[in-house]
């Protein structure tokens, strides 16, 4: 078989960081954010891992819901409760509907939605989104009163829903706190409107989970968390100040490869497009079949390390498509094929999510989400 990396999938460190959300939602139930093949993780793999320990699965995407329910069916599995948080066509909407998946009305638009189900005789639960400051999808309040969410006495809304703008990069939550009050105003103002009761109401995502009580209403929706992932150092301080203590958050993922060839190149030598190394002296190399089609981003080139042998191992010259060559010198004593961790832990050495990151100039979601969906994974247990 041809070498090539492959993803590995902590089942502790997933038990580990549902311990810690369990503990921080209290009463609250858990769900789950499975968006962007799980953060990149894999949706069906940590799928397998979640499925059975939370309470709710959010995705985006009619096709994720689609994927999941395919899976439960394969796996014998009882159906979790599942609600598509992004935009839906009308089509989608009726084939979530006997896939007996939740929607959310977001906007007037929903409207063609809500009498197709009803001419289908389809009546899925359906959650309203209210835009309480982030200015993305949902029901302002001028919408509510102007009357925009009115169509919806014709359906059946269980749930409503909204999400913060500004909760990872500060340590003070005063816009979180405004976007809590114009949610608790906006759900009177919508039970109001159609005649309901009880909505169930879901606000946080990990960052408020964690460090703004008050928001954790009925259901928590983590995402970063569940993967291992603190949402900010701002977050992981601020956690200090609120719970009095930093819980312990293990990450999920470590991204491994074997080598494809491992040779000394002589002093002189250059090292990838564009000639922009050259070794100084004698250099032992490993060349990992791992590029930026990967996810590897190609911005880290000339700052990042991999692990081998718990060992850090400049990457030297530029991350290619297909390929990164790092020196492995002073990590091996000879030139066997061998392992390269290019994110968790390796001996002592970690490369975290968010180091790659700063690497890359961009934040931990982008650089695990980008991790191509095509690389194999595998739960470790
Ligand atoms: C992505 C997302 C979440 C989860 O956010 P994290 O910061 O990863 O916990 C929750 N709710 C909505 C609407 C989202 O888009």
């Amino acid at each position: 078989m041809t070498p090539a990396s492959w993803i590995e999938l902590s089942d502790g460190a997933v038990a580990a960081n549902l311990k810690v959300l369990r503990a921080v939602a209290g009463a609250a139930r858990v769900g789950a954010v499975l968006k962007g093949n799980a953060y990149g993780h894999g949706l069906l793999e940590m799928l397998s891992l979640v499925h059975g320990r939370v309470d709710v699965l959010y995705v985006i995407t009619p096709q994720e819901a689609a994927r999941i329910r395919a899976w439960e069916a394969s796996a014998a599995q009882p159906r979790r409760e599942v609600v598509v948080m992004g935009a839906v066509s009308v089509d989608d909407c009726l084939a979530l509907a006997r896939l007996g998946v939740s929607v959310v009305a977001a906007e007037r638009g929903f409207e063609a939605a809500v009498r197709a189900l009803s001419a289908a005789g389809l009546t899925p639960d359906v959650h309203v989104h209210l835009d309480t400051g982030l200015g993305r999808e949902g029901f302002t309040a001028e919408a509510l009163d102007a009357g925009d969410a009115d169509f919806l006495r014709g359906a059946r809304v269980r749930g409503a829903m909204s999400h913060f703008a500004n909760t990872e990069d500060v340590t003070e939550q005063d816009f979180a706190q405004s976007q809590l009050a114009c949610f608790g105003a906006g759900v009177e103002r919508l039970e109001a409107r159609l005649g309901v009761g009880g909505l169930v109401r879901h606000f946080a995502a990990s960052a408020a989970a964690l460090v703004l009580p008050p928001s954790r209403l009925d259901v928590i929706r983590p995402g970063i968390a569940l993967y291992g992932l603190w949402p900010s150092a701002e977050t992981r301080l601020s956690a200090r100040v609120v719970l009095g203590d930093v819980p312990t958050l293990e990450p999920v993922l470590s991204w491994r490869s074997a080598s494809q060839v491992v040779k000394w190149l002589p002093a002189g030598s250059y090292v990838g497009y564009g000639c922009t190394w050259r070794c100084e002296a004698a250099t032992r190399v490993a060349v990992l079949p791992v590029g930026y089609w990967d996810g590897y981003p190609r911005l880290a080139s000339g700052k990042a390390h991999v692990l081998v042998n718990g060992r850090r191992c400049p990457v030297l010259g530029r991350v290619m498509m297909n390929h990164l060559i790092a020196d492995v010198t002073h990590a091996v004593n000879d030139e066997a094929p061998l392992t390269a961790t290019l994110l968790g832990r390796d001996g002592d050495e970690v490369v975290s999510a968010e180091l790659l990151a700063g690497w890359a100039q961009t934040i931990h979601y982008e650089t695990v989400t980008r991790l191509g969906p095509h690389l194999r994974r595998v739960v470790t247990r």
